[in-house]
Formats: C-alpha cells, structure tokens, sequence
C-alpha cells in the first residue's frame, strides 16, 4: 500500500470507485475491499446501487451521474465528512455512446457521450485534487480504453473521450506531481462481459454475420488473440495504486493483448 504523510498507520486507505457497483468498477471495488480498504463507490442506477451494497456490506455506496457537477460535489462532501481523505480516486464511468457514422450523431448524444467520460473523470478529480494535496499525496487511475490509440470507425464520441483522456491524465500528472499525486491511465481492449456482449451482438445483427464470427474477428484484433478479464484490469489498477507503483506517472497503459487493429 502507498502511505501518505498525515495518515495515522492504523488507519485504512480510501478508495473511490466511480461506476463502481456493477461491471468492471464493481470488481475493482470489490479487489480494494479484500485489501482491507475503505471503499466507496458511485453509481447513476439505483438498483446497481441495492444490489451492490447487499453483497458488500462493507463499502459505502451513493447515486451519482459523474456528469453532474452537483451529485459530484455531494458525493465527495459525504465522502469527505466519513472519511476526510481520498488516498485513490478510480475514474471508471465511460459509456460506449452511439454508435453510428459521425453524420448521424446528434449533438445531444455526442455531448452526453463526452459528459460521462471525459467530464466527468475532470469533475471528480477536481474534487479529489484538494484532498490528496492536504493528506501529501495520492493516486488517480482513469480507465481509458484502447481506443485512445486507434481511430475507431461508429464511435467516434467514445474515442474522442478516451483520447482526451489521455490528454487530461498527462496533464493533471504534470500539475500534481510536485504534491505527490500520480495519475494514470489504463486502457483495455475488449473486456469479457455484458457490455462486449452486446456490442457483439450488435454488430452480427448489423453486418449479417454470426456472432462467432464477429468474437473470432474482436479476438484476431490483437497479438494474443485475447479479451481482457474485469480481474485482469482490477489486477493494474491495484498494482498502480500501490508501492510498487509509486514511480509510475503520466503513463497511458496498454491492457489489451497488443492491439494491431479496430477492423471487424
Ligand atoms: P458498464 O457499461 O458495464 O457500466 C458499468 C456501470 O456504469 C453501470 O453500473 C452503470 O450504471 C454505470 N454508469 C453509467 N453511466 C454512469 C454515470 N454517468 N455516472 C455513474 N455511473 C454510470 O461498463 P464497463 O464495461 O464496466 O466499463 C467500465 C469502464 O471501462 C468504462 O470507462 C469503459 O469505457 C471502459 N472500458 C470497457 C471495455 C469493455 O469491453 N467493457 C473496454 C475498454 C474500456
């Protein structure tokens, strides 16, 4: 575990998991919680929200929309008023958006698109900025995706974001390296679960194709013709947030087998 100056050693480490009750953010969350930390996660549905908190008892969890700079405040003044640190913010909420040729976007859907993944992870560090300095240090993870090395044809809100984010993740870790907070960024290709499963879907329903063959075509995307485990990004977020990881900043990293192409 990475310390900060001005925690008290029997103290737990605090964590923040946005979109964290379901998906990829729930099984980081849930890899914080067997690490003894002290969890809090976010989360836009309520439902999420009941089902997360019955199997964790645990961890502290709240509805919030991240692009809603009001819930963001409430949610960090509540996580402030029970904790008074933040020792690792995971910015994890990113929607896939439309997914359409760029002349069929509305703006309302790019702009959403955009909300959720890129101002939302600015929202939720500007919160979490003010804490970490007060407390010595800290360390910021956004969840990227290996979209933000490549053009992706029909997404094009989804990867704008991912590669602002890269932007975002360089910057905050040039500005807040002197107060020792570090900032990365992680970025998957192809995650096993219901969200691969319905792009999946989508595009065999879209291109006449089986849905065999558009995995066989998602697989052939990468060097080790291989999707990524929800545990294998949690493992790198671990990993980032702790000592072994007190020398990496600014750094977008690859999680995704290599990715050689986005073609299908
Ligand atoms: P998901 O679609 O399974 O959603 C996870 C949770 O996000 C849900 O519980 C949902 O309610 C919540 N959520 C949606 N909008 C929100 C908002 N505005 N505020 C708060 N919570 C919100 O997502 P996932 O597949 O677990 O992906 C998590 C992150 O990983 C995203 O940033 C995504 O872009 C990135 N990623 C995913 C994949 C993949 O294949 N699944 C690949 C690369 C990157």
């Amino acid at each position: 575990m990475t310390a900060h100056a001005s925690r008290p050693s029997t103290e737990p480490l605090v964590v923040l998991v946005t979109a964290g009750a379901s998906g990829i953010g729930r099984t980081i969350a849930e890899s914080f919680l067997a690490k003894g930390y002290r969890v809090h996660v976010c989360d836009i549905d309520p439902e999420t929200v009941d089902e997360f908190s019955t199997a964790n008892p645990g961890a502290v969890a709240g509805l919030a929309d991240v692009a809603d700079a009001a819930m963001v405040e409430q949610l960090f003044a509540q996580l402030g008023s029970r904790d008074g640190r933040l020792d690792v913010l995971v910015n994890n909420a990113g929607i896939v958006g439309p997914v359409a040729q760029a002349e069929d976007i509305t703006p309302e859907d790019w702009d959403r698109t955009l909300a959720v993944n890129l101002r939302g992870h600015f929202l939720c560090a500007r919160q979490a900025i003010p804490l970490m300095k007060r407390q010595g240090g800290g360390s910021i993870i956004m969840i990227a995706s290996s979209a933000a090395f490549f053009g992706c044809p029909l997404r094009s809100p989804y990867a704008a974001s991912k590669w602002g984010l890269l932007g975002l993740t360089k910057t905050l870790a040039m500005e807040l390296g002197p107060a020792g907070i570090r900032v990365n960024a992680i970025c998957p290709g192809s995650v096993e679960g219901r969200r691969i499963d319905a792009v999946i879907d989508s595009d065999a329903r879209s291109q006449g194709r089986t849905r065999d063959e558009i995995r066989a075509s998602y697989l052939r995307q990468n060097s080790l013709r291989t999707f990524v485990s929800p545990q294998d990004v949690a493992n790198m977020v671990m990993f980032l947030a702790s000592e072994s990881g007190a020398r990496i900043s600014g750094q977008a990293i690859g999680l995704d087998g290599n990715t050689e192409t986005f073609a299908i």
